[in-house]
Parts: structure tokens; sequence; C-alpha cells
């Protein structure tokens, strides 16, 4: 994966833009979810999302703070994180799903799956471009029926993260 994709990860993941990603941007991308479709961080979602998003950064955090001062610098996430999660794309899915599946609960409540266009909407609230969100909809949507299983989307985003395109 060349360095400039590997930034727009990393920069994918610093939801504050503070230069490091820690728990706090988790937290925000949480919050940020929270905040666009309606919940409360206190509801049995709000709840759900916010445990994913512990859980996610802890997983992170074990695979990419070689130095365990709580903080992925962009030299860690290069070292560490890419090359790791590309030898075991399947660990990272199950690393970011307890997050994704309170996602998709929060965006889209009635189910199955998230539908496309809270798909969009959630990603566009993670600082994802218009353009670059819809792609991503309609890849990870393959079959066109406007929904995107959990299963769809976890792998599509362990994929993005580690299989260079
Ligand atoms: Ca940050
Ligand atoms: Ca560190």
């Amino acid at each position: 994966m060349d360095e400039r994709r590997i930034a727009a990860r990393f920069t994918g993941f610093d939801q504050d833009g503070n230069g490091y990603i820690d728990r706090e941007d988790f937290y925000a991308a949480a919050k940020a979810l929270l905040a666009e479709f309606g919940a409360t961080a206190r509801c049995d979602k709000g709840q759900a999302l916010f445990a994913g998003a512990e859980a996610f950064w802890q997983g992170m955090a074990g695979i990419a703070d070689v130095d365990g001062d709580q903080r992925v610098t962009r030299g860690e996430f290069v070292t560490g994180a890419v090359k790791r999660l590309r030898d075991s794309p399947e660990r990272f899915a199950e690393i970011a799903r307890p997050f994704l599946r309170g996602a998709i609960e929060v965006a889209d409540p009635e189910g199955p799956g998230i539908g496309a266009d809270a798909a969009r909407r959630a990603l566009r609230v993670l600082g994802v471009e218009e353009r670059s969100a819809a792609a991503a909809v309609a890849a990870l949507d393959a079959d066109g029926d406007g929904r995107i299983a959990e299963e769809e989307l976890v792998r599509g985003f362990a994929a993005y993260f580690t299989v260079p395109e």
C-alpha cells in the first residue's frame, strides 16, 4: 500500500485530527453517529455503540500501540497496524465488528443490515467525502438491493484497511 493510501486510512481513524489515534477518536465517531441518527448515549443502542468503540480502540491499541502510551502515531499505524492487519484481515474484522454492529443498530434500526442511504449518511458524518462514501456503499451493496448486511459491512471495512487496491 502506498504512502498516500496509508495516510488516508490514518486520517479516517484520527477523527479529531490531532495527529494520533486514541480512544477519544473512537468515542468521537460514536458520538457523531448518535447525533446524526438522533439516538442518545444512554439508550441501549448508544451504550452498545460506545462498548463497540471501546473494544475497537482496545483492539487497535493491542495491534499498533507499540510503546504503550495509549496513542497510535502515524508511524505506529504504518509499521504496526497496516502490516499486521494485512497479514490477518479476519482479525481486524472481529475487532471492528461490535462497533459496526452498533452503528448499524443506531443508523438503521429496522434492519436487517443497513440501508444504502443510512450507510452513506454514516460515512459522511465520519468524515468520508461524498463521492468516496457513495462509491464505498455501491461496492458494499454488491447485489444492488439497496441494503448491506452486517457481514458484508464487516468484510468490506476490513478489506478497505488491509487490501491494497
Ligand atoms: Ca486523534
Ligand atoms: Ca503509541
